[in-house]
This record gives C-alpha cells, structure tokens and sequence, in this order.
C-alpha cells in the first residue's frame, strides 16, 4: 500500500487524537478527523494534523456518542474514505463495528502497524497473548481500523497549521443507545499512555504493603505506578487499567522502570516502545534484562530504599 488518497480518525478521547493524526498523515494524503463533543477542541485537532475536521456536535443529555453511527455512516456512503481509524477504546471497538458492519465489511482490530509496501492494506496483529503476529489485509472501498494507543507517535501540535471545518448535521437513528444509569467507578482510575514515566512492579513485590515505598519513589521522580497482569488480576492489589502488556495496557512513555518483573513476551510487548527501560530484578538470568537499557541485579527490598535515599539527598 502506497498512501492512499483519504483517511478519517474517530475517537471519543482527546488524547489519542494527536497519535491518531500523527499516523493517519503517515498512511494517507488527506486527514480527516470526525469530532464529537465541545467546538473549542477544533483548533487543537487541526494542530495535531487535521487537514479537515467534520464537526459531527456535542453530546449532552439527550445524545451519546453511539447516537453519532448514522451520521458517520452516511458520511461515509457520502464520501467513501479509503481507511479509517478508530481509537482502541470500547465505544470505538463498538463503532467500528457497527459502521463497518453497514458497509458489509469487517474491522481490522488491535492493529499494530501497517504494511505501506503493499498494494492493499495491510496490517499486522499480536496473536497467541502475543507469542505470533498475523497479518490481515481488507479489499473493502473503506477499511476500518482499531488502532491502540502508542503505535503512532504524535506530531508537535502546530498552531499555525490550517485546516477546514464543516458542520455536519445530525441524522437521527434508527435507534438510540440509552444510558439507563452512571455510577462512579471505586478506586482510582488512570491513564497509563498519557504518563512520561511509569514504574511497574510484578510478582517480586511480596506484600502489598510493600507498594508503599514504590509509591513514594513513583511520587519523588513524577511517575505512575502500573504493573503486570498477576499483580492487578491475580492478586488484585491494583486497577486493571494499571497492567501492561498484551491483553492491558500499550504504550511508550519516556521512562519504564520494572522492578520485580520477569519480562514474559505477553508483559513487554506492552512496554517495549518505552524510550529507556531500566529493570531491578534478583534473577540475573531474567529475560527482562535481555530487554532492558539498564538494570541492577538485586534485591527490591534492598535497591528501592537506597534509590529513595539518594534521590531525597539530590533533591
Ligand atoms: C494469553 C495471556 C495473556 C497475558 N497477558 C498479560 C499482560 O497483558 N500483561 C502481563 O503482565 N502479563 C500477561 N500475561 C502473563 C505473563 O505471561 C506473565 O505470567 C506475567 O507477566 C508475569 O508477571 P511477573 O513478571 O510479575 O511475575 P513472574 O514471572 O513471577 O516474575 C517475578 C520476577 O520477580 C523477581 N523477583 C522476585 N523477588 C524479587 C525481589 N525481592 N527483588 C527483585 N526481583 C524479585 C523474580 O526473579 C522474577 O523474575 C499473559 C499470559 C497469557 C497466557
């Protein structure tokens, strides 16, 4: 696939927008991005890429997102773009299938990068809990795409960038999505992509008290603390939007320090973006280190408290 003439962005979340540009101008000639919710995010769009944005309205009492398919499905009858991503969030997923399922086509999910060499689009994704990789390609007039987050790198937001916006008016559904109730989630919840640096922890975390003390070093260099899938579903010490790897969290943050982690394919596919990877783990033979920039052969319970020591005495 050489660039194709048109590709469309669509995702409830702002913060995928910039990667989402960044890729869609890599792949394609024109970027059009779909917005949904408040005006003012316009500008923002164009200055992450958007050659075009279609300002689809804003939600509120009476409209969700969902509300928003027969719009863009008559978008895309309108206009026939040639790919279209979507955010990896679960009312994208949901999106990308209904629309995809109007064209009579199906949607190319968890893409983790496409293939440009081809004549078609290609893409390839993570199978096996990511132990093999298959590549998928679609004849379809639009291709439909889940893209998640950290496979594109956005671009610096460009103020100065142009773009046009047209207003699209609202077509009516068929059917509305009704919220029958909204009620807050326990705990905290995170946003492991947006974070620079993030500390995991894995099995090699004894106690959950012991969390403490990571937490305090994640509080002294300005980190999110996130972990491996034993950790949030095994042992349920953390949220799962904090575990990384295949079947959690996808991202690149500047720095990933992994303390009392192994390093199975399933945790690092997760993490292996990251600009510097340093690990703490007792096990000199752990595979963790093969995937690491540095690391320190060592006990957790022996180099945490001295890292905490020494960055207190920089500070
Ligand atoms: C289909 C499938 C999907 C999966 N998806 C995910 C996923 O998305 N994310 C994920 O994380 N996992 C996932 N897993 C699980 C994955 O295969 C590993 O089992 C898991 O990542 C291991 O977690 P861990 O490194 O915390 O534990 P372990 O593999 O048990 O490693 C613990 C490490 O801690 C070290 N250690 C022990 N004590 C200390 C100490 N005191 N100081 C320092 N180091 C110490 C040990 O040497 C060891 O290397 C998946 C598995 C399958 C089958």
């Amino acid at each position: 696939m050489s660039r194709v003439k048109d590709v469309w962005v669509f995702t409830e979340k702002q913060e995928s927008i910039a990667e989402l540009c960044a890729g869609a101008r890599q792949l394609g000639e024109r970027v059009t991005v779909l917005a949904v919710g408040s005006r003012d995010r316009i500008e923002r769009i164009i200055a992450f890429g958007a050659d075009r944005v279609f300002y689809l309205g804003d939600t509120g009492a009476d409209r969700t997102v969902e509300d928003y398919a027969f719009t863009l499905s008559k978008l895309i009858e309108e206009e026939a773009p040639d790919l279209f991503l979507f955010g990896a969030t679960k009312r994208c997923r949901h999106m990308a299938g209904r629309l995809a399922a109007r064209q009579r086509t199906s949607v190319l999910s968890d893409i983790m990068e496409f293939l440009t060499d081809k004549d078609e689009i290609q893409g390839t994704q993570m199978v096996y809990g990511g132990a093999a990789v298959r590549t998928l390609a679609s004849k379809s007039a639009t291709v439909f795409s889940v893209v998640g987050s950290g496979v594109f790198t956005s671009l610096p937001e460009d103020a100065d960038r142009e773009g046009d916006v047209r207003a699209v008016d609202f077509v009516e559904p068929a059917y509305r999505v009704r919220c029958m109730e909204k009620r807050e989630r326990g705990g905290t919840s995170v946003d492991l992509t947006a974070a620079k640096r993030v500390i995991a922890v894995g099995r090699g975390i004894a106690k959950e008290e012991d969390l403490k003390m990571i937490e305090e070093l994640a509080r002294l260099i300005g980190a999110e603390i996130g972990c491996t899938r034993p950790i949030s579903e095994g042992v349920n010490w953390m949220g799962r939007e904090r575990y990384i790897g295949v079947s959690g969290v996808m991202f690149k943050p500047e720095l990933y320090i992994a303390i009392g982690i192994s390093g199975q394919i399933q945790h690092m596919v997760g993490c292996n973006q990251s600009g510097v990877i340093f690990a703490i783990n007792t096990d000199t033979a752990a595979k963790i280190f093969s995937q690491s920039d540095y690391g320190i052969v060592g006990d957790l319970y022996t180099v945490v408290p001295v890292l905490l020591e020494k960055i207190r005495a920089a500070r």
